[in-house]
């Protein structure tokens, strides 16, 4: 059972992106007062377009590795670019983000006493050695390559998550996130359903990493949303870290053939180098989540995409100039 969260001032890090615009938009339905804060980075107005004159939402401007004083309930921080990418780009800025960012928003929460949520991901397991990945899984995680930006900044951001619960005694949650996909991701930001439904329905080759044989496991974001609201809305000492994920596990072919069918393109797959530090496959054990939210993903794969492909079909269309031309393709 969770706790009733009541009416409440909520900032959401991160906000304007593909997951922050969808919770806030749950948070809002739910009756919530939210503070957006993005640097848009890698989010976009475009996002949150939709909450203009809105009366409980309100958007700031700014950079979560620069201090932030505001006056809010609670704090979902997710904060930081989450494709790989974009958290290449500026591997610097990345770590920052999430180290720097992690330490004003704990100094945010320590000195307003709310509960902090944790944006974590499952990439704190780097290329898992244990399969499906458990919580009590240390991980497999390269310090030094190209994703260590990433992983290992999400890993010390962890780190000072429970130190500050230990240190501070902060009311702390941590969810590792696995991929999630859905309306609202950036058409060019290099994450594989995008990429592939954006080039299905231009009629572009579909570029597998890779021989396409490694595994992810796909959650929607609705599915995903509700396990963060659920997570937050438990009692003081519910820490996690707790996945939050789709337990169904596809190949990078399986989904390049599912996106070919419910689009009806004809375009063809061609083969393209994995990318360095690529993880081999990757599962949740959702039995955590399971047992302490009573949460469980309900949207098919199928269905998912369906929606994103209307999404990105109806984007495409509307022809806007900032999505003519997909700046990024790989990483090599
Ligand atoms: P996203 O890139 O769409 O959203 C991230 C948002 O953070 C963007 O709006 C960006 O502008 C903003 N941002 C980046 N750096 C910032 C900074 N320094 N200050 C303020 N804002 C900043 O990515 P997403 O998929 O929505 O991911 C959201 C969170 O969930 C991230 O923390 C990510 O690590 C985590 N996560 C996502 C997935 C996934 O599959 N979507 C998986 C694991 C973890
Ligand atoms: N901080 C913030 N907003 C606040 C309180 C703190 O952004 O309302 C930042 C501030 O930059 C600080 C960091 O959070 O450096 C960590 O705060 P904490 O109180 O843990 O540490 P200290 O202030 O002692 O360095
Ligand atoms: N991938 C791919 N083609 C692309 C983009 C990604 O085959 O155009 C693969 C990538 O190598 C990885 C998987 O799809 O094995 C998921 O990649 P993504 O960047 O979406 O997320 P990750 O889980 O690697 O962070």
């Amino acid at each position: 059972m969770g706790v009733d969260l009541g009416r409440e001032r909520i900032l959401v890090t991160g906000g304007a992106g593909f997951v922050g615009s969808h919770l806030i938009d749950r948070l809002i339905g739910k009756g919530h007062d939210v503070v957006c804060v993005d640097n848009l980075l890698t989010g976009s107005k475009r996002n949150i377009d939709h909450l203009h004159g809105e009366p409980r939402f309100e958007f700031m401007r700014h950079d979560v590795t620069f201090p932030l004083y505001i006056e809010v309930d609670r704090i979902f921080n997710l904060a930081c670019p989450a494709s790989p990418v974009q958290y290449q780009r500026d591997p610097v800025a990345t770590t920052k983000t999430s180290v720097h960012g992690a330490i004003n928003m704990l100094g945010l929460a320590k000195r307003l006493k709310c509960t902090i949520l944790q944006a974590s991901t499952s990439e704190v397991y780097g290329d898992a050695q244990v399969h499906p990945q458990t919580e009590d899984y240390w991980g497999n995680v390269n310090p030094l390559g190209p994703r260590a930006c990433y992983d290992e900044g999400k890993r010390c951001a962890e780190t000072l998550f429970f130190d500050y619960r230990r240190q501070y005694g902060l009311d702390i949650k941590v969810a590792r996130i696995f991929n999630t996909y859905g309306p609202r991701m950036q058409i060019n930001d290099g994450r594989v359903v995008s990429t592939f439904v954006v080039q299905a329905l231009r009629g572009e080759d579909l570029t597998v990493f890779g021989d396409g044989r490694q595994t992810r496991s796909f959650c929607y974001v609705d599915d995903l949303v509700e396990g963060l609201v659920s997570l937050a809305e438990t009692p003081d000492g519910v820490t996690g870290p707790i996945n939050l994920g789709n337990p169904v596990e596809n190949t990078m072919l399986e989904l390049a053939d599912l996106v070919l069918a419910l689009t009806g393109s004809r375009s063809r797959l061609v083969f393209q180098p994995l990318p360095e530090d690529d993880p081999r496959q990757r599962r949740p054990d959702i039995s955590r989540a399971q047992s302490t939210l009573g949460w469980t993903p309900g949207v098919p794969l199928a269905e998912g995409l369906k929606r994103t492909i209307d999404y990105f079909d109806t984007l495409l269309s509307a022809g806007s100039p900032d999505i003519a031309e997909p700046e990024i393709r790989a990483v090599s």
